[in-house]
C-alpha cells in the first residue's frame, strides 16, 4: 500500500510536468473508484490551470484557482506522466490531459479516489476527509510536546494511537513498528503512560524514518515518467517489521509478532520497554 513517503515521492515525481499546465482534456473510464467521481468534473477542470501541487496525509492535492483535486492512491494506485496517445490498459481509469503530456491514474484494486473541493465551500483543510487528520510528521507543528499533550487521555496502546492518524498523520504500520523499535518503546505501552522524554525520542525517529524513505524514493523520480516506469514500495531493511522469529539486529533476541487492532506488530522485548 502506498504510504506517506510513496505519496510524497509521487508528488515530487509528477510536479515538474503538471505545475502551471492547463488541463486540455479529461478521460474517465469508470464512474468512480472507492467513491463516485464528481459528475461535473470535466466542466470543473478542463480549461483550467494546475497552479501547484500539495499533499495532506496520503491525499495528493492539485490546486486550481477555484478549488483543488484530491487524489488518493488507495491500496494499489499510481500516477504516471506519459504521452496522451498511450493506449489505456485494463486498470487505467483516469487520464488528465495536459497538452502534449498526460497524467494517468492506474489502480488495479480500485480503492483510490478522485474528489473535488471547491473554494466556495471554504478552506480545503476543513474538507470532510482532511479535517480530522493529525499534524504532518515532517512539519514544524509535529513536536514531542504535541504528542505528549494529545495522549494524556489516551489509554490505548501507542502503536494504535500512531496508526489512528489523529495525532500525527502518515505513520503507517511499517513506520510505526520501526519507529517504536528505534525509540525503544514497546508497542503495547499505553500512550498516556509514556513520558515526555520518550515522546521526544519517538518524534525524532518518526521524522527520521519518513525522511529517509522519501530520500530513498528520490532515486525513483524518473520512474514516474513513461508508460513502462516501475513505481512501488521502497525496499528498505527493517529492524523488526516482518521479522517474527528472527534475531534482533541489536541484541540478538527474538523478534516477536503480536496482533493489535487487527494489524501485525513486530518488536523486541529486550530493546523495547
Ligand atoms: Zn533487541
Amino acid at each position: 500500500m502506498p504510504e506517506l513517503p510513496e505519496v510524497e515521492v509521487t508528488r515530487l515525481g509528477i510536479h515538474p510536468y503538471i505545475e502551471g499546465r492547463r488541463v486540455s482534456g479529461l478521460i474517465l473510464r469508470r464512474d468512480g473508484l472507492r467513491w463516485p467521481f464528481p459528475v461535473n468534473l470535466p466542466q470543473l477542470i478542463v480549461g483550467q490551470t494546475i497552479l501547484s501541487t500539495g499533499r495532506r496525509g496520503k491525499y495528493l492535492l492539485l490546486h486550481f484557482g477555484h478549488g483543488s483535486l484530491l487524489i488518493h492512491l488507495g491500496m494499489s494506485g499510481n500516477l504516471r506522466i506519459m504521452p496522451p496517445e498511450t493506449p489505456a490498459q485494463k486498470h487505467d481509469h483516469v487520464d488528465i490531459v495536459l497538452g502534449e503530456q498526460m497524467l494517468r491514474l492506474t489502480d488495479p484494486r480500485r480503492f483510490g479516489a478522485v474528489l473535488w473541493h471547491d473554494n466556495t465551500n471554504g478552506s480545503l483543510e476543513e474538507h470532510l476527509l482532511l479535517r480530522k487528520l493529525g499534524v504532518e510528521p515532517l512539519s514544524d507543528q509535529f513536536t514531542s510536546d504535541l504528542m505528549f499533550q494529545q495522549t494524556r487521555q489516551r489509554s490505548a496502546a501507542i502503536k494504535q494511537v500512531l496508526l489512528a492518524g489523529d495525532v500525527v498523520v502518515g505513520v503507517g504500520n511499517i513506520y510505526a513498528c520501526e519507529s517504536l523499535f528505534r525509540a525503544g518503546i514497546n508497542p503495547k505501552t499505553a500512550a498516556n503512560r509514556i513520558s515526555r522524554k520518550r515522546y521526544q525520542a519517538l518524534s525524532v525517529v518518526i521524522r527520521q524514518i519518513l525522511a529517509e524513505a522519501i530520500k530513498q524514493g528520490g532515486s525513483t523520480l524518473k520512474d514516474f515518467v513513461g508508460a513502462d516506469g516501475k513505481t512501488g514500495y521502497f525496499q528498505q531493511s527493517y529492524f523488526v517489521y516482518d521479522r517474527a522469529g528472527e534475531a534482533c539486529r541489536v541484541c540478538q533476541g527474538t523478534i516477536r509478532h503480536i496482533t493489535q487492532g487487527q494489524r501485525s506488530s513486530f518488536y523486541c522485548v529486550n530493546c523495547q520497554k
